[in-house]
């Protein structure tokens, strides 16, 4: 099988397996006292000085969680009853925990948040979050957050910023980002599921979201996932961003050769992930297309298979305008830092060929 669906999930390192294994070891629990607890706490501190230092944060502005689902639902109710406004292809996480004050944010046909139409609504009374993301996970469009971050300080929004498809992928610098809150999650580049951060700027007093002890400073309660964390901050040192250049220059060329045999490749007007490909072939199904790839030893996805499986429209490409029956004949090849550009020739033969036998 040749996977091409990192931004469901990567295969985890075999480093962090091994760190991992590790932990698993020793009875590792950071709030005992004894020898085995400060083992817990020394590396529990660690991991979050590891992260923290790859997206320039400071270590205490990391509280780890078990998802960027968490993450993500705990950033957006920290400001329930308050007026929200959210970019409309946000990740169901942050659409579906969004308050019921919640304002979408058109996008534009290129897929990326509309600054005038952010700004006309940051004009309007009691805006007291924004949230947008930083690259999205069906199109890998990334957002222009430094824009979305300035209108945010002029109108005295707090600014969460989704990035977990950022990370291991393109830089992601929380001190540069001007956010108040950014969510990361270690599995789509070689981490385990299961470890994620909600990273706080210094200064913005979130609510706790879980009650019931001491851990992650008072604001999320619960034994810290030693084991879990340690691999997630392993996955983040072995981030090598040369990997992504040489991916991003792979799938251009199979860009290019499917754009010849008649596929729409979304967003390619504006900056995208250097690993994620959203592309239609129009007159065949996106989930006819998943299963003969499957058949044929491929695994991708269809843009929204992030929800389980489930093969619904894509939300994503309704907002960017897409026609429904050309969004519905799209899928998303995304690869990561085990994919070889062998995988990437073998794709697109399999695309070709799938595309001749389909579509007559
Ligand atoms: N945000 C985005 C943009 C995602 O793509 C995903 C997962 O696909 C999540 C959040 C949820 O992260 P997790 O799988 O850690 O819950």
């Amino acid at each position: 099988m040749i996977y091409l669906d990192y931004n469901a999930t990567a295969p985890v390192r075999p480093e962090v397996v091994a760190a991992m294994q590790e932990c698993l070891a020793l009875p590792l629990n950071a709030s005992s006292v004894h020898t085995f607890g400060r083992e817990a706490k020394k590396r529990l501190e660690y991991a979050r000085k590891t992260i923290a230092e790859t997206m320039s944060a400071w270590p205490n502005e990391l509280i780890f969680c078990g998802s960027g689902t968490e993450a993500n639902n705990w950033a957006l109710r920290a400001v329930t009853g308050r007026r929200v406004l959210v970019s409309a292809m946000e990740h169901s996480s942050v659409l579906a925990a969004a308050p019921e004050h919640k304002i979408l944010i058109p996008s534009t046909a290129e897929g990326l948040v509309d600054l005038a139409a952010l700004e006309a609504l940051l004009q309007t009374d009691g805006v007291a979050l924004v949230s947008v993301m930083l690259a999205n996970n069906e199109t890998g469009v990334i957002q222009p957050m430094a824009e979305v971050a300035a209108l945010c300080r002029k109108y005295e929004a707090l600014l969460h910023c989704d990035a977990v498809q950022g990370v291991g992928k393109i830089p992601v610098d929380f001190g540069g980002l001007g956010a108040d809150m950014m969510t990361i999650s270690g599995h789509k580049s070689g981490g385990p599921v299961g470890a994620a951060a909600l990273v706080v700027r210094r200064g913005y007093a979130l609510p706790a979201f879980l009650l019931g002890g001491g851990q992650e400073s008072r604001r999320r309660a619960g034994t810290e996932n030693i084991a879990a964390i340690s691999g997630f901050a392993k996955a983040m040192e072995l981030i090598d961003l040369n990997d992504m250049k040489r991916l991003r220059s792979w799938l251009a060329v199979m860009e290019q050769a499917m754009e010849a045999m008649g596929g729409v490749v979304f967003g390619t007007s504006a900056p995208r992930l250097p690993n994620t490909t959203c592309v239609a072939m129009p007159g065949t199904s996106g989930e006819v297309q998943l299963m003969d790839f499957d058949l044929k030893g491929f695994a991708v996805s269809t843009g929204s298979a992030c929800s389980s499986g489930r093969i619904e429209g894509s939300h994503v490409l309704a907002a960017m305008n897409v026609p429904k029956n050309l969004a519905e004949s799209a899928i998303r090849i995304s690869g990561g830092w085990k994919t070889t550009e062998e995988d990437i020739i073998l794709f697109t033969q399999a695309w070709r060929n799938t595309r001749k036998r389909l579509i007559k």
